[in-house]
Parts: structure tokens; C-alpha cells; sequence
């Protein structure tokens, strides 16, 4: 029987051998562990892959959410208690930072094909008290950006990205980032958490930005509101990307795209030979460049006898997510407290209810590929 791992890091060694060790290595011999000069190549290295003008190295993803939220506050962009639109089914740090940064979640349906924020719902969602929209390309799907933009422009809102699933995801020709600049957007966050497109050997995130006083004040904020030493502005965190994962991210940058192509050559051969009717699969997209696969979801009504049944042939699955955020305990009387809005959600809960991730990533081969298709096929 094969084993297959629902994720392997193998790929880092074999694509860049010891060239990682002299990345750390020439950090060790720095003497110079935070703020230095290779956050510094890294976040020129990275503002340039987005197509972006300024990125900002923090601590992890969540404080890249939470910091882009709050700067936007600071700059008078939004206000305590305004209202943030974000997808019902997201992983639960997206609804942290909006609660963390004194905003208000409302919750919107996810389409079921793409399982991003259905754009026909913003309408119904939208009240006087809105004030920006956060999408999440869940997955390393791209949410429909420009109807996305269309629709926040006509109502006036600023538009977030949780871009912590989709480095290097792309529309046209142009990196997500530059649509976003070319249509005025605010900022994306980033996380480089070990297991993403782009990881760390650590914690590790960013946000990505044109909005250069926004980059400014998201420095500050992760410096505990300092600019200069001892010079306190606001009410700041400690929260920095330390210059051992930024050697390692520099590293690892120039070899993301062909990652991504792996993974997307991997997520066609899915599409096409996963020909289970128990087995829902989502649609590679139109343009594939928009989709980089973080994760390979599928969907089935007896998903945990799915999850059983590869497990015994040795195949690991995990679930994203199984319980959606707005039913984790931490919201319990959220609702009636006025901290989070929405209606019902049948579609985020049957998405959490059946959702199955199964291996992807660049390490794997083809026989795991097909092994893979081949147990999901036999599954009755
Ligand atoms: C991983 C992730 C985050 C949080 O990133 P951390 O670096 O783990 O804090 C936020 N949003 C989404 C969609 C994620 O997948």
C-alpha cells in the first residue's frame, strides 16, 4: 500500500539544497536578527512579486489582517463599530482580525462552485454601517475581484484581501495585487505560516500594499506604534518578521511559480479523472492562473466515511473547516450582542459539513497523483 501525506516539505530540500542553509547561515553571522537588511530584500523582494509598492514583514497572518484593519482606522478610512463584509466560510483568524480591529463581521454566503463570497449576495448584506468588504481566496482561488471592485466602488467601500491562501495567484497577466492597484484597493494580507505557497520555517506574514501611509502606519503598528525609538504614536503590538524567516522566504521566493504549477498540474489531473458521482469536485477555472491550489477540496455526502475509507489506504485527509466560525464557541451570543450579523447560512454549513481536503502540493509524484484518483474512484 502507498502512503500518501496530506502535505510534504520534502520539496524545500530538493529544490533548494543547501542554499537555505547559507541563507541562515549568512543571518547567524549577521549578528542581526529583526529589522534588518533581509526583512528588508525580502519585502522589496516580495511588494515587487505582487506588483505592489510597499510590503510590510509582521509577525504572522492574523497580524497582518488585524494590523491592515487597524491602520485603516487610524488613518480615519473607517471607524470603530463600522461594519465589514466577509465570506461565511473562512478559516477563523479573518473573522479575528475584524473583531480584534473593533469592526463587525457580516457574514455573506459563499458560492458552492468556487466557494468564495457570492458576489450577488453583497447587495443584500450591505446596510448604512458597512464600510469595506474582506475577501478571502479561499483554497488559492481568486474571489471574483473586478465584480468584487465594481460593486465597492458603486457603494463606496474599501476592499481587504485575506491573501494568506493564494501567493502568487494572478489574473490576466498581472499579479492579484496589480488588479488591485489598478483598481484602488487597500491592502492584502499575507501569511507565510509553514504550510502555505509561500512558507516560513516559522511564524511569518505581510501585508501588501500601494498605500504607502497605510504601509506606514502598519510598520509602526508591529513596532509597538513606534516610528522612531522611544517614540511612542499609537497603541502598537510587537509584531515582526524576523530576519531567519525573511532569509528563508527570499530563498524560497524565485521557485513559488513553479510550485504553483505543480500544484496546478496536479489540481487539472483531479478535475478530470475524479469521476465519482459521491464525489463533488470544484471546477479548475477559466483562466488556471487564478487558482493555486493550496488546498485540493472535495465534497461528499458521507465525507467521513470519505475521510475513513482513504485513510485505510493510506491516503491523509484533513477537513477545512469543520466547524464554520460563526458556530465556534467563541461567538456564542455574538449575534445578539450585535458583534457579528447575518442571516442563515445553509450553504457555509453544508459546505463545513462536507468539505474533505486531500494531498496536494509540490512534493507529490505522479503515482501519488494517481493513486490518489484511483482510491477516490473505488470509494462506493
Ligand atoms: C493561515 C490563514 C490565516 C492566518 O495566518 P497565520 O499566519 O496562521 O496567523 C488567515 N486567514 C486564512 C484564510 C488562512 O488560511
Amino acid at each position: 500500500m502507498m502512503h500518501v501525506p496530506f502535505y510534504s516539505l520534502d520539496y524545500v530540500e530538493r529544490d533548494l539544497g543547501s542554499s537555505l542553509v547559507e541563507s541562515v547561515d549568512a543571518v547567524i553571522k549577521s549578528n542581526w536578527y529583526i529589522r534588518g537588511s533581509h526583512c528588508t530584500a525580502f519585502e522589496e523582494a516580495f511588494a515587487a512579486y505582487c506588483g505592489k509598492k510597499a510590503c510590510v514583514g509582521v509577525g504572522n497572518g492574523l497580524d497582518a489582517l488585524t494590523l491592515m484593519l487597524k491602520a485603516s482606522i487610524i488613518l480615519g478610512r473607517m471607524a470603530e463599530g463600522d461594519e465589514v463584509i466577509v465570506p461565511a466560510n473562512t478559516f477563523v483568524a479573518t473573522f479575528l482580525a475584524v473583531r480584534a480591529a473593533g469592526l463587525v463581521p457580516v457574514l455573506v454566503e459563499p458560492d458552492p462552485e468556487t466557494c468564495n463570497l457570492d458576489v450577488a449576495r453583497l447587495a443584500d448584506a450591505c446596510s448604512e454601517k458597512t464600510r469595506a468588504i474582506l475577501a478571502v481566496h479561499l483554497y488559492g482561488r481568486l474571489a471574483d475581484m473586478p465584480a468584487i471592485f465594481e460593486f465597492a466602488k458603486a457603494h463606496n467601500l474599501l476592499v481587504f484581501e485575506d491573501a494568506a491562501q493564494s501567493h502568487g495567484a494572478a489574473l490576466d497577466k498581472n499579479k492579484l495585487s496589480s488588479l488591485v492597484s489598478r483598481l484602488s484597493s487597500n491592502a492584502a494580507a499575507y501569511s507565510f505560516y509553514p504550510t502555505k505557497n509561500l512558507g516560513a520555517m516559522g511564524d511569518g506574514g505581510a501585508v501588501v500594499t500601494d498605500d504607502l501611509e497605510l504601509a506606514q502606519v502598519v510598520r509602526s503598528l508591529g513596532n509597538y506604534g513606534s516610528e522612531q525609538k522611544y517614540v511612542n504614536k499609537y497603541v502598537g503590538v510587537n509584531s515582526r518578521l524576523d530576519e531567519v524567516q525573511a532569509a528563508v522566504l527570499l530563498a524560497k521566493l524565485p521557485h513559488l511559480d513553479s510550485w504553483n504549477g505543480r500544484r496546478q498540474e496536479i489540481a487539472a489531473r483531479y478535475c478530470s479523472e475524479i469521476k465519482n458521482p459521491l464525489v463533488r469536485v470544484t471546477p479548475v477555472p477559466a483562466n488556471p492562473k487564478t487558482h493555486v491550489w493550496h488546498v485540493f477540496p472535495v465534497f461528499c455526502e458521507r465525507r467521513d466515511d470519505l475521510q475513513k475509507f482513504l485513510k485505510e489506504r493510506g491516503i491523509e485527509t484533513l477537513i477545512h473547516y469543520p466547524i464554520p466560525p460563526h458556530l465556534q464557541e467563541v461567538f456564542d451570543g455574538a449575534l445578539s450582542r450585535g458583534e457579528l450579523r447575518y442571516g442563515p447560512l445553509p450553504i457555509a454549513e453544508e459546505l463545513a459539513r462536507t468539505e474533505l481536503s486531500i494531498p496536494m502540493g509540490p512534493a507529490m509524484s505522479d503515482e501519488q497523483v494517481a493513486y490518489v484518483i484511483e482510491s477516490l474512484n473505488e470509494f462506493t
